[in-house]
């Protein structure tokens, strides 16, 4: 009998917390939407060798955007890490909206800052393009500026662009194919 008491607990619990925005009215709905934060899982489980810096690149997004964190968790991440060797180097497999298969590759994590790749790679993952041709400032030029280049943090105009997609959350992403995108 408590069992099911808690149960129906549970439910109107649940049923309070649902409606209590729409009973707030239009205007602060909007301003809720404004604020809310996608949580984007990832798993590192298949990336052992680069978990640090995986994790590393991960914590640089999430102090530079406000719409969607990362989180690691490796049981239903949406978004895998994966390691090993390929002559095309490192890649992102992604919708651009926190789904799909990042690529680590050895050679390139020895010749570049590894943590710099990393974060190129989740910007991908985010919904960012390569732009080769910029400078070290800028996260998505990715290998552009050359191996002594280490700055693994996005600079202000990809920070806005990345809260400007994620600031409708996940509805945005339904629709986006994925592509592959190198460093
Ligand atoms: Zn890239």
């Amino acid at each position: 009998m408590s069992r099911k008491f808690a149960l129906a607990g549970a439910v109107a619990l649940a049923l309070t917390l649902t409606l209590t925005p729409l009973a707030a009215g239009t205007a602060s709905a909007a301003v809720e939407q404004e604020a809310a934060v996608t949580t984007v899982y990832y798993s590192t489980a298949s990336a052992p060798t680069f978990r640090s810096v995986i994790n590393a690149g991960a914590a640089n997004w999430n102090r530079s955007v406000t719409n969607v964190r990362l989180v690691e968790r490796n049981s239903g991440a949406s978004l895998r890490y994966t390691e090993g060797n390929d002559p095309r180097g490192s890649y992102a497999q992604t919708n651009g909206h926190g789904s799909g298969t990042i690529f680590i590759d050895y050679t390139q994590a020895r010749q570049y800052n590894p943590t710099r790749i990393a974060a190129h790679e989740t910007g991908h993952a985010l919904g960012l393009p390569d732009h080769y041709s910029g400078p070290c400032s800028e996260l998505m030029s990715g290998g552009g500026p050359g191996p002594s280049c280490t700055n693994a943090v996005p600079n202000s105009a990809e920070r806005s662009r990345v809260n400007q997609l994620w600031a409708n959350g996940l509805a945005a992403a339904t629709s986006a194919e994925q592509r592959v995108y190198g460093f």
